[in-house]
């Protein structure tokens, strides 16, 4: 680096740790003369904050599915960036920054939008236009990184308080995204529900809905999954082989399930949602479809019934403080979701089991 260049960056921030070591990050990139992404384990410098940004010396970052289709080239939504679910430490304080300190427990929203455009005025944030703008850099799976000064101007940087444990504060975010499709289905107490699909976020709503008083069945393919979901408390387990909207119209005197939700990017459970829900019932697409995804449905059957589709992508602070409120109370049985966690240089490992179904929540850390 140059003088000039290390003079400016000596002054852009005003505390920060010492890092001499180099930091490592698993980021996505091309694989020499491939399209595809692979998640790789770079070294570089320790990020240091411009004016209005902190760093984040990570504790924990969750994988999340998105994060898995992301490395398959399914991910339609947002850049190939991973890892959205990170907590850490509050390791550098740029110039500017009032509200928090070094050594700061904090989760930082990835994206954060702007709260004053038509659309989030009209409650749809997360379509705003600035909302997939800003990103952790170089993402949630690196020692220390940096969150852009719009995230923390615009208050998405949450404070954890000090009792709760980084991997349960980790899933501050997915919960935050369940809270939210949880709102858009107006669901209410007394209320029968369908999770098509056991994985964390599925059982995450339904953990949310069960609290809430709501009838839940909670259907996946995987017997193990439908197991720890059933261990967790999440409801009724269906076999996602067998025939769900016939289960869940028998479980509901004939009429079918007010709400499904569906926490799968399958078309089977889409299907599978659409049918077990009951006359005016709503179906919510949570899980994210891959590219291309086209249905074999008859829109009739939509039409006569009077069914509704939603959909809920991602959270804003509204969401995750909700989230965070619901850990603060019942973190114990939230961090349970928890079963594996590995450190950054056993991504692939994290990947594998996420993949896998053999477990629930995966957590990477440093
Ligand atoms: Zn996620
Ligand atoms: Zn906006």
């Amino acid at each position: 680096m140059e003088r000039g260049a290390s003079v400016l960056r000596f002054f852009a921030y005003i505390r920060r740790e010492e890092v001499d070591e180099p930091v490592k990050s698993v980021v996505l990139k091309p694989r020499r003369g491939e399209a595809r992404l692979e998640p790789t384990l770079v070294e570089s410098e320790a990020p240091a904050p411009a004016t209005g940004e902190i760093i984040v010396r990570m504790a924990a970052c969750g994988l999340c599915g998105t994060d898995l289709e992301k490395m398959r080239g399914e991910y339609t939504a947002s850049m190939p960036v991973i890892g959205h679910e990170a907590v850490g430490t509050v390791s550098a304080v740029g110039r500017g920054v009032t509200e928090f300190r070094t050594g700061d427990r904090v989760f930082p929203h990835h994206h954060v939008p702007d709260y004053s455009c038509y659309l989030c005025r009209k409650g749809n944030e997360t379509m705003c236009d600035h909302y997939r703008s800003s990103n952790l850099d170089p993402g949630g799976f690196s020692e220390y990184f940096r969150v852009p000064r719009w995230n923390l101007e615009k208050g998405g940087v949450l404070k954890i308080p000090g009792k709760m444990t980084f991997e349960t504060a980790s899933l501050i975010e997915p919960l935050g995204c369940c809270v939210r499709s949880i709102g858009k289905c107006a669901i209410g107490p007394g209320d029968s529900v369908l999770v098509a699909g056991a994985g964390p976020v599925g059982v995450m709503h339904a953990l949310l809905l069960k609290e809430m008083g709501s009838r839940v069945f909670i259907s996946d393919i995987s017997d193990h999954r439908l197991k720890m979901a059933e261990d967790l408390g999440a409801g009724e387990a269906v076999d996602a082989r067998s025939d769900v909207p016939e289960k869940v119209r028998s479980g509901t005197g004939g009429r079918g399930a007010d709400v499904a939700i569906v926490a799968s990017g399958s078309r089977g459970a889409i299907l599978q949602g659409l049918r077990s829900v009951r006359k005016g019932g709503k179906v919510c697409i949570f899980g994210v479809p891959a590219r291309g995804s086209v249905l074999d449905y008859d829109i009739s059957e939509l039409y006569n019934a009077e069914r509704e589709a939603v959909t809920s992508y991602g959270a804003v602070e509204e969401d995750t403080k909700a989230a965070l409120k619901v850990l603060s109370a019942r973190g114990a049985e939230f961090g349970r979701l928890v079963t594996h966690s590995f450190p950054l240089t056993r991504f692939d490992e994290a990947v594998e089991a996420a993949a896998g179904g053999a477990a629930m929540k995966v957590v990477v850390t440093p």
